[in-house]
């Protein structure tokens, strides 16, 4: 046995000892990649805090559990690979099938609107990248999100899987009837616009809760609100001018 290793080792010497630095430079090389993605990942958390204090705080962004959120979650993983360089630039983003991901500010004026403290059960409708899904586990108990492009929502269920968002459900389907099984609702938000608040979508909102969405005709300035359910009547708040990508399916026929 100790004969063998001690031929083993001489023939490794004779035959690898010439060689010993290029095979370390080429494990040093192997390691480039892992080194390059811990230093991206550096850059990318350093951007995230200069867009709170640049994109978020000044625009009246304070809720600090929100905040930190944004200060969290990894925008540049829920965006095509291309677009990883402006990932946490304030402006909404394609991420294919003629989508969008929301513009950092919004996601976080929404998520505050909301004004979850961390038990609520939570629907999306337009789960898009699953960004503001992401945003959202991080500030209630429970999120249920509903996307109409299969593709989209097959790509948001990998993503919440491999980065363990495991408080994050999605259901491939028309938002537009909301989650039954799952109400009521603490907090609705819409991600998509449309002339209404869908009847179904409201009907599956608790009393007291908060509907979040954007209202008005398509491609053209839309008025985020804010519904509170008051005695089962909706007191409607008026936010800000927004534009998203309008709400599709049933809602074209049935919300007249
Ligand atoms: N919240 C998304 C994010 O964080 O990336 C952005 C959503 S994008 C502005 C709007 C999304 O709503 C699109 O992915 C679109 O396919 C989806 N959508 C439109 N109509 C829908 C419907 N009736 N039900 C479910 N999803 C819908």
């Amino acid at each position: 046995m100790s004969i063998t290793i001690l031929s083993l080792s001489l023939i490794l010497r004779r035959h690898f000892f010439p060689y010993l630095p290029l095979l370390c430079l080429v494990a040093s090389l192997a390691l480039v990649p892992s080194l390059l993605d811990a230093q991206n990942e550096d850059d990318f958390a350093r951007a995230r805090r200069e867009m709170i204090e640049r994109d978020l705080r000044p625009r009246g962004i304070k809720d600090q559990r929100v905040l930190k959120a944004m200060g969290a979650v990894p925008r540049h993983l829920f965006v095509p690979e291309k677009q990883r360089p402006a990932a946490y630039e304030d402006r909404a983003l394609a991420i294919g099938e003629d989508q969008t991901i929301s513009q950092p500010y919004v996601v976080a004026l929404m998520s505050q609107l909301a004004g979850l403290k961390g038990k609520e059960r939570v629907l999306e409708v337009g789960t898009g990248s699953g960004y503001q899904a992401a945003v959202l586990s991080c500030l209630a108990a429970d999120v249920y999100t509903i996307e109409i492009i299969s593709s989209l929502a097959d790509r948001a269920r990998a993503i919440f899987s491999r980065l363990g968002y495991d408080n994050v459900w999605v259901k491939t389907g028309d938002g537009f009837f909301g989650w039954e099984e799952k109400a009521p609702f603490d907090v609705i938000l819409v991600t998509a616009s449309a002339e209404k608040i869908p009847d179904r979508l409201w009907q599956q909102l608790r009393e007291g809760g908060r509907l979040i969405m954007p209202l008005g005709p398509e491609r053209q300035n839309q008025i985020l609100i804010r519904a509170t359910k008051i005695s089962g009547k909706p007191s409607v708040e008026k936010i800000t001018d927004v534009i998203f990508v309008p709400m599709t399916g049933a809602v074209k026929t049935e919300n007249r």
